[in-house]
Parts: structure tokens; sequence; C-alpha cells
């Protein structure tokens, strides 16, 4: 039996993957073997543009020498030790570098390995905030509806995917949910009225629950897993401000946006908001590393600084948080941000990119296309002058995507939006192949099957 093959019996019997319906594995099985610049090889040989970066999370490509060498040099001196108590070379030289480019403001660094323990991390933070300064009642986190911010508990609690979160509600706690302004699916179509719209229901909220609520969470600029929902111009400073008046905290979720993926470092930087805690992951160590961050403000910090016994120490820990390797790879990641200009290099191929899946637009059931830089979401629709979806149990996303990895790409979809965040080095000839991959794919999937209706 061929080595490919006896991995494939393995993982029928023994994995058990997330986010996956092991059916649909069983039936289309996948195992990546390698990966070199912005393309993975199955153990099969077969390569595909890695066309999501890896979930989101890759930005100068596989196997990058610096990055690679990183690792290897801290591994020589130690793998990990822990940040309880005490700290570590990379760990601490890392702070500095990420305040340095966070929005100015923000000036602690909490870390922890992945985005949901950032934002777990987050909320606990806000919530103890205020008991810290004696204003105990507030205690109730807002969210936008639609958003994402992770699969534990509190994460889901703040999240308002159904699809994903409605078996568990309930064992989540209550927070409020507000509107997010989706533009496509709001019934005048008009980005200003719809921002407004949602804006005024955010603000009766406050007006009505201020005093019971400790921060508000949302996804700077675009929502990620419940669509590649881009807000209109204009709403996160009015949400920046609407918190600032209703002394709420802002907490802004960086963690798919940060580290140059929508054109700037942070997503907050396009509205020049600072927001009072902020999250980062998935980009923080190139995509190499399961490293993320809770970033506050100075202020949110001194609420917790005192004498032992005044009990306002921040009880929380991971065992791998401050990872040496971990931010040894993420503090060489931010040398290569600015030896290659990669912020910079995003904004400018954003515009190619927007040209090219503007073209996209022509298929007769591409409804919308929404992108900000390498970040870009496509709206499938049976019906594209009613934006009547497809049904769902049409899987339209999920068949199209395969269809790309047929092609040579992969990527996964949100229910019927496709998804297209690629490494943040890939260069206009390979976006270009990508996209025509993705154009290729929505024809013969979209259109076989209406020949099968
Ligand atoms: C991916 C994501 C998370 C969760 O990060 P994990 O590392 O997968 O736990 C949180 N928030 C946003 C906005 C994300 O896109």
């Amino acid at each position: 039996m061929s080595h490919h093959q006896t991995l494939l019996d393995i993982s029928k019997k023994h994995l058990w993957l997330p986010f996956t319906q092991m059916k649909d594995y069983e039936e289309n099985p996948l195992i990546i073997e390698s990966g070199e610049g912005i393309k993975v090889k199955d153990t099969e040989g077969n390569e595909y543009y890695d066309g999501f970066s890896s979930v989101w999370l890759n930005v100068h490509g596989h196997r990058k020498e610096e990055l690679n060498h990183a690792i290897k040099e801290q591994l020589n001196k130690i793998a990990h030790s822990t940040l309880l108590g005490m700290t570590n070379i990379p760990a601490t030289e890392l702070s500095e570098k990420i305040i340095q480019i966070a929005p100015k403001g923000l000036s602690r660094v909490f870390y922890s390995d992945s985005g949901a323990t950032a934002v777990e991390i987050a909320i606990k933070m806000a919530f103890q905030y205020w008991q810290n300064i004696g204003k105990s009642g507030k205690q109730k986190i807002i969210s936008l509806e639609n958003g994402y911010h992770g699969d534990t508990i509190g994460a889901i609690s703040v999240g308002s995917v159904e699809l994903f979160h409605k078996i568990y509600k309930p064992l989540m706690f209550h927070s409020f949910k507000t509107p997010y302004p989706y533009v496509y699916r709001h019934e005048s179509g008009d980005p200003d009225i719809c921002r407004e719209e949602c804006l005024e229901n955010l603000k009766s909220l406050l007006q009505n629950h201020h005093h019971e609520c400790a921060g508000l969470i949302v996804e700077p600029m675009m929502q990620g897993a419940g669509g590649m929902i881009s807000m209109p111009k204009g709403f996160l400073s009015k949400v920046r401000q609407l918190c600032s008046e209703y002394n709420v905290l802002l907490i802004c979720d960086e963690v798919a946006t940060g580290f140059g993926r929508t054109g700037k470092m942070f997503a907050c930087n396009h509205e020049e908001v600072t927001p009072d805690i902020m999250t980062i992951g998935k980009g923080l160590t190139g995509g190499y590393l399961p490293v993320a961050a809770t970033l506050t403000s100075e202020e949110i910090y001194q609420a917790f600084y005192a004498d032992y016994h005044e009990m306002k120490t921040f009880f929380h820990g991971h065992s791998y948080t401050g990872n040496q390797l971990g931010c040894a790879v993420a503090l060489e990641n931010l040398k290569l941000f600015e030896k290659d200009k990669i912020v910079e290099s995003v904004a400018e191929k954003s515009t190619f990119v927007s040209e090219r899946l503007h073209e996209l637009k022509e298929l007769e059931h591409v409804g919308d296309i929404r992108q900000i830089g390498f970040m870009a979401g496509i709206e499938l629709v049976a019906d594209k002058r009613t934006k009547q979806p497809f049904e769902a149990a049409e899987r339209m996303g999920y068949h199209v995507t395969l269809k790309m990895r047929e092609h040579g790409m992969l990527s996964r979809p949100m229910g019927d939006v496709l998804v297209f965040m690629p490494p943040l080095v890939s260069q206009k000839q390979d976006l270009q192949a990508m996209i025509d991959i993705m154009k290729a794919s929505i024809e013969e999937v979209t259109m076989k099957d209406e020949v099968v209706l």
C-alpha cells in the first residue's frame, strides 16, 4: 500500500477535523505534504494555490527562508518557558514591536494562543475593568449581528453566525446584538441609508442600556466568517464615537483583518480609530505558529495594577502563553513586513484585485463582490435581479470550491460566499490565475446545475 493510501486510511479512522462534516471529508479527502511560496502540495503530488492563506493566516508564503531560520535560531536557545510571573526574550521584544505598529493609544500586550482565546481575554478584561474601578453594574457585551469571534463559549456568546452557534445557545451568556450594515441585503441597497439606520439602532441600545454594558466588540471594516461583509465608510468611526459618548469600551477584533490584510497594517487605520482593546492573531506569526494577543490602553491596564490584596489581578493564562518559538517567528514576520513593504504592496495590488474581481460580476450567478485589500467575498445567488439565494441544500458555495480544488486552488466558502484571501506576497500573475480559476469554477458549477434543473 502506498504511503498516501495508509495516511488516508488513518485519517478516516482516527481524525476528526474542525468545522468539517467527516462524511464530506471521506468523499473528498486531502492530505497536504508540503508548501512552497503561495502553493501547497498534497500526498499525491498535486499542487494548489493557497487561495485562502490556509484559512487567513499566511503572509509571506510557505517555507519562507527568514521565518524558518528564526525558528531554528530560537530552537537552539529554548523552545518554551512560561510567562506566568516571568517573561522571556522574544515575547518581551515582540511586545514593543507590536505596540509600535498598533493604533496609537494602545500600550499593553497580553499573549495567548488563538484568536478565540484573545477574544475571551478581551471580554474578561472589559468586564473586570469596570469591576475594578467600582462600576460593577457594567457587565454586558454588545456585539454586531452576524459577527464571528472564534469558537469557544465566550467567543460564540458574542458571535452570531446562526449556523454555527444556534445549537449551543443554552451554554452561552447573554449579550446585546445590534444590526450590522449589510448593504447588499439592506432593502435600500444604499450604503448611507443602511449605515445611518444601523447607527440609530446602536444609539438607542446604548441610550437604554449603557449603564449595564462593559464593552462592544466588532470586526473592523469587514466581517469575515459571517460572509465577508464590508462596512460602509464612516460606520466604524461613528461606532468609536458612540462608545466613547456612552462609556462603553470598544473592542476591535483584528484577528482576521490585522497585519496588512486590508491594505493597512490594521483595519482600524482606515478610519483612524483606536480601540480600547484590540485582539490580534492569524497573521501575527506570518501563518507559522499559534500566537495571539489582546492589546489594551494604559488606562485599562492601570485599573488592574494594585497591591495584591486588593484582588485586582487578571487571573487568566494559558500553558503556551508567550511561547518563544512563536514570538521569535512573529518578530521576524514583522521585520519582513518592514523590509518587503508588505502593507504598501497589498494596498498597491488591491486595485488590480478589485478590477479583476469586478469581471466576475458579469457572471449570471454572482450577486455581490466585497473586497478590501486581500480580503474578498463573492456572493453567489440563484437570481441576480431579486437577489434570491440558492437553496441551502444545493450547497453551491461548497461545490464551486470543490471545483476550484480540481482546478488547482484551495479555499473554503461561507455558505454561498466564496472566499478569496491569498497570501499577501501573491504577485499579479498569480492573483490573475486564481481569479481565473474561481471564474471558471463558478461558471462550470452554476451552469451545470441549471441544466440539471
Ligand atoms: C479566525 C477569527 C477568530 C478566531 O481565531 P482562532 O485562532 O481560529 O481561534 C476570531 N475573530 C475573528 C474575526 C476571526 O476571523
